[in-house]
C-alpha cells in the first residue's frame, strides 16, 4: 500500500518549502514535477527545451510531457511506500491518470495551502531559489546569511525567471482556471484538507504534518 500525499495550492502558497520538510518527517520521497522540469533543463535535454517555453511564459507544460516524466520518477524504488507531489497534478486530465495509476489499497490525501494574492505575489517576487538544492530564501523574510549563497548547501541563489511580477500574474490565471478546479474534484472524493497558508512557516508545517500520515514504522518496529 503506498501514502500519496498532495501539496496543492496557488504558485507562492510555500508547497515547496513545506513539502522538503514534511519529506523527512512523514518519510516520504518529495517529487516536485517543477524541480524535474529544472533539472531536465539544466541537463539541455529534449524534454528540457521542451518545458521552458511553457514555464517561461506562465503557462502550463501539455499534459503528456508530464505524465510520462512523472510516472518514470514514482516507478523507482524509493517511491515503493509512497510519495509526496508538489506541483502535481494541476490538471484535472493528469488527476484522473494519477488515480488510474495507483492501486485501490493506495490511500490519497491532498492538502490545500489557501494564502491570499496579495501575499503570493510579496512571496513569489522576493524569493530566491538555489540552483544546486532548490531550496528557498526570500529577499526580505529569509535573505541568505551570504549573498548569493545558499544557506544550506552554499550553491548559488537566483531569481527563477518565472518568479516576475508579469510572469506571476499569468501563472495565478493559469491556476485558477486550470488547476483550482481539481479542489472541487478531489473534496467531491472527500481527500481534501484546507490549511491556512498565511502564518509562519512553523506553525503551517505543523497543521500539515497533523494532517498528513504518521510516519511509517520501520520493518524491525513492525514485527516487534
Ligand atoms: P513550479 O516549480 O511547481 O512552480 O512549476 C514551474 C513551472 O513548471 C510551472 O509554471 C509549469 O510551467 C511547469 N509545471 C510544473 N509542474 C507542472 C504540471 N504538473 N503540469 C504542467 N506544468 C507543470
Amino acid at each position: 500500500m503506498a501514502r500519496v500525499l498532495i501539496l496543492f495550492g496557488p504558485p507562492g502558497a510555500g508547497k515547496g518549502t513545506q513539502a522538503s520538510r514534511l519529506s523527512g518527517a512523514l518519510a516520504l520521497p518529495h517529487v516536485s514535477t517543477g524541480d524535474l522540469f529544472r533539472e531536465h533543463r539544466a541537463q539541455g535535454t529534449e524534454l528540457g527545451k521542451q518545458a521552458q517555453k511553457f514555464m517561461d511564459a506562465g503557462q502550463l507544460v501539455p499534459d503528456e510531457l508530464v505524465l510520462d516524466m512523472l510516472f518514470e520518477r514514482v516507478s523507482k524504488i524509493d517511491c515503493a511506500g509512497g510519495f509526496l507531489l508538489d506541483g502535481f497534478p494541476r490538471t484535472i486530465p493528469q488527476a484522473d491518470a494519477l488515480a488510474r495509476r495507483l492501486a485501490p489499497r493506495d490511500t490519497v490525501r491532498v492538502l490545500n495551502l489557501q494564502v491570499p494574492d496579495a501575499v503570493l505575489l510579496e512571496r513569489i517576487t522576493g524569493r530566491l531559489t538555489c540552483q544546486r538544492c532548490s531550496h528557498v530564501h526570500h529577499l526580505k523574510h529569509s535573505p541568505p546569511r551570504e549573498p548569493g549563497r545558499c544557506d544550506k548547501c552554499g550553491g548559488e541563489v537566483v531569481q527563477r525567471s518565472d518568479d516576475s511580477a508579469e510572469v506571476f500574474g499569468k501563472r495565478l490565471a493559469v491556476y485558477r482556471q486550470q488547476t483550482q478546479p481539481l479542489e472541487a474534484w478531489y473534496g467531491a472524493r472527500g481527500l481534501l484538507a484546507n490549511v491556512d497558508g498565511n502564518r509562519p512557516p512553523e506553525m503551517v508545517f505543523e497543521d500539515l504534518r497533523s494532517q498528513g500520515f504518521p510516519p511509517q514504522a520501520s520493518p524491525e518496529a513492525r514485527s516487534a
